[in-house]
C-alpha cells in the first residue's frame, strides 16, 4: 500500500499534468492546493488536504485541500485570515480587487511578476538590452519569491537562472504580445462583481481572503499555496483564457475559500464518528466542487461552463447525461468505504478519481445543489454547505418525490450511508 506522501505526490503530479494539458477544472486553470505534511493536524485535515485535487504533501507546508475544500483551500482559515488580511492590505504592487465593499472579502491581485516578465520580453522584442536591474526587478517580486518557496516545498529546483533561461527563450518571446494583452485583460476583470456574486451562496458568517498571483512561469500549472497561513492563488497567465473565464475561476476558488472558513463546525460535528463513517462524511464535502460551480455561475439557470473550453463543455454535457450513473458510482464508493471493502489510501485514491476533468464531485454535486435550491430555496442549500451530509438527504427527498410522480427517474443515496454518517435529525426539510 502506498504511503500518504506518495499518494499525495501522485495526486499533485496528476493535477499539474492536468493543468499542463490545459484541462482540469472548469476554469481550466484551477487552483490547487498543496498540502501540508501530516503533522499535528487533525485527521480530517490530513485527509482532506489530501486528496482531491490536490497535491499534497511534501514535507513542508504546502497548502491543503480537503474534500470539503476542494482544490483549493486551506485550513486554519482563522489564523490565515488574521495574518493575511493584514498583510494583504499592506502588500505592495497589489491591485485591490474588492476594496472595502464588503468586509467579508479581502482579496488582492499581484501582477508584478507577470508585468516584469512582459517588460523584459518587450525589451527583447525592441532589441533593447535587458539589464541587471530588469532581472532584479523580476526576481524581487513577491509572486516570484513565493513561487520559489513553493517549488522548494515541492522538492523541485527552481533558480533565478532557470527563470532567466525561460524568459530568454525564443518561444516566450513569440508570445510577447499575447501575454501582454492577457495580463492587461485580466487586470480589467471585474473580480469584485464575481466575488460579490458568490456571497449569496455562502453562509453569512463566512469570510474570503487571498492573494491572487497571475504568473508567467515555465510550468503552466495553477495552484494554491500556504492556504493555512498566507493563502496565495497562483494562476498561470494563459493567453487562451478569456477575462471572463479568469474571473469565473477566481470566483469558483473564492467559494472554496469562503466555505472553508466555516468548516470547523462540520469538522467537530463528524469528529466522533467511527473512522469509515468519518471518511465518508469528509468526502461528502467534495461535492463543494458542484456548489462552487453553481456559485460561480451565479444561479441555477446560468450555464456553469459558459466560459469554459469546448472540452469542458462536452465533459459537462456528459456529466449531466450520466448523472444517475455517476451518483451510483459514488454511492458504491461510500458503501465500500463504510463496509471496509476499501480502506486508507484506497479510499483517497478512489475518491480522487471522481475529480477528473470535472467528474462527479462537480457534476453530481452541482445537480444536487441545483435541485435543493430550486426545491427548497437557497437558504436550505446554504444549510447543506454548513453540514455536508444534508445535501444528500435533501436531494434524496426531492428525488424520491420526482420518482413518485412523473418526473425523471433519479438515482438515490443508500439509506444506510445516510444513517452511518449520523445525518442530523433536522436534515429533512
Ligand atoms: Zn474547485
Amino acid at each position: 500500500m502506498k504511503g500518504f506522501h506518495s499518494v499525495a505526490k501522485e495526486a499533485a503530479d496528476a493535477i499539474e499534468n492536468i493543468q499542463k494539458s490545459n484541462v482540469g477544472h472548469r476554469r481550466k486553470r484551477g487552483l490547487y492546493i498543496l498540502c501540508s505534511s501530516v503533522g499535528a493536524k487533525s485527521r480530517y485535515q490530513q485527509l482532506t488536504r489530501i486528496s482531491y485535487c490536490m497535491r499534497r504533501n511534501e514535507t513542508t507546508r504546502l497548502t491543503s485541500a480537503s474534500p470539503s475544500r476542494p482544490r483549493i483551500m486551506a485550513v486554519g482559515f482563522a489564523l490565515y485570515l488574521r495574518k493575511v488580511l493584514g498583510l494583504i492590505l499592506l502588500a505592495c504592487n497589489s491591485v485591490p480587487m474588492f476594496a472595502g465593499d464588503d468586509s467579508r472579502i479581502q482579496v488582492t491581485a499581484d501582477f508584478s511578476e507577470a508585468e516584469a516578465v512582459v517588460a523584459i520580453l518587450e525589451k527583447r522584442h525592441g532589441k533593447q538590452a535587458v539589464t541587471a536591474a530588469d532581472w532584479q526587478a523580476l526576481f524581487a517580486t513577491e509572486p516570484y519569491q513565493r513561487l520559489k518557496q513553493r517549488e522548494a516545498a515541492m522538492k523541485r529546483t527552481f533558480t533565478d537562472d532557470d527563470l532567466k533561461t525561460f524568459v530568454l527563450s525564443v518561444d516566450l518571446l513569440s508570445q510577447c504580445a499575447a501575454l501582454r494583452s492577457t495580463v492587461a485583460a485580466w487586470k480589467q476583470a471585474d473580480l469584485k462583481l464575481d466575488a460579490m456574486r458568490i456571497l449569496p451562496y455562502l453562509p453569512p458568517e463566512s469570510v474570503i481572503g487571498a492573494k491572487i498571483y497571475p504568473v508567467i512561469k515555465p510550468m503552466h500549472n495553477s495552484f494554491v499555496f500556504e492556504a493555512d497561513t498566507d493563502p496565495a492563488i497562483f494562476l498561470y497567465v494563459d493567453p487562451s483564457v478569456s477575462r471572463e473565464s479568469f474571473a469565473n475561476t477566481v470566483a469558483h476558488e473564492m467559494h472554496h475559500i469562503g466555505l472553508s472558513s466555516v468548516d470547523k463546525k462540520y469538522e467537530g460535528d463528524i469528529a466522533s464518528l467511527p473512522d469509515p463513517a468519518k471518511a465518508v462524511a469528509e468526502w461528502m464535502g467534495a461535492f463543494g466542487e458542484g456548489e462552487a460551480m453553481l456559485a460561480a455561475a451565479g444561479g441555477p439557470d446560468v450555464d456553469p461552463v459558459a466560459t469554459g473550453t469546448l472540452e469542458l463543455k462536452e465533459n459537462w454535457a456528459r456529466g449531466k447525461r450520466d448523472f444517475n450513473h455517476d451518483l451510483e458510482q459514488v454511492n458504491a464508493f461510500f458503501l465500500d468505504a463504510l463496509n471496509g471493502k476499501i480502506q486508507g489510501d484506497a479510499i483517497r485514491e478512489k475518491a480522487s478519481s471522481f475529480f477528473g476533468l470535472q467528474g462527479p464531485w462537480y457534476t453530481v454535486g452541482y445537480g444536487m445543489a441545483v435541485m435543493v435550491e430550486k426545491g427548497y430555496g437557497r437558504k436550505s442549500l446554504i444549510e447543506c454547505m454548513r453540514d455536508r451530509r444534508l445535501l444528500l438527504v435533501r436531494y434524496n427527498q426531492l428525488a424520491e418525490e420526482s420518482n413518485r410522480k412523473v418526473g425523471p427517474w433519479l438515482a438515490l443515496w443508500s439509506p444506510e450511508i445516510l444513517k452511518d454518517v449520523e445525518t442530523p435529525s433536522q436534515a429533512t426539510k
